[in-house]
């Protein structure tokens, strides 16, 4: 469904995610923004070049940048570290509060890490969908407390609505 509605409004759509996984990616969905870091790639320690390895394994023996050097880390934003793609949630943040009118959508989080419920409030619509009730819910105009499985075509629905 992301994926889908994300093709049918690139330009008015963006997908920023907490999870490090490329199921987004699988499903088709393009210009993802992994806030927290993508799992299939792994970075320069020296240079900073980011190279994607997928989901293989490396000898990292054997594995050197093309600056010399043999030092990699997997490229996951760790507890404490500074999260480079924060900036773009910012800007996306700052453009759902000026926008006469904006759609936020938030699916399966706590809000633990990211302040979504906070978020929400940027926003002149917002749905939330998670398995659970939870104290984030107040802040959303609009709660699917269900699986995303059966939620996608109601938030699907939805996002078409706002758009028409
Ligand atoms: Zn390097």
């Amino acid at each position: 469904m992301i994926a889908r509605i994300k093709a049918k409004y690139p330009e008015q759509i963006a997908v920023l995610t907490q999870n490090v996984d490329d199921l987004l990616e699988r499903a088709g969905c393009v210009g993802v923004v992994h806030l927290h870091g993508f799992l299939p790639e792994i970075y320069c320690e020296h240079c900073k070049k980011i190279e994607y390895i997928g989901y293989e394994a490396i000898n990292a023996k054997e594995h050197i940048c093309k600056c010399g050097c043999k030092k990699f880390r997997h490229n996951i934003v760790m507890f404490g570290e500074q999260a480079p793609f924060y900036k773009v949630l910012y800007n996306e943040l700052n453009a759902l509060r000026k926008a006469e009118d904006s759609l936020f959508v938030c699916i399966g989080t706590s809000g633990q890490v990211l302040d979504v419920a906070d978020f929400a409030r940027f926003a002149k619509n917002s749905i939330l969908n998670n398995l659970d009730k939870s104290d984030i819910d107040h802040a959303f105009n609009k709660c699917y407390i269900e699986k995303a499985t059966t939620a996608a075509p109601k938030i699907e629905a939805d996002i078409e609505k706002f758009f028409s």
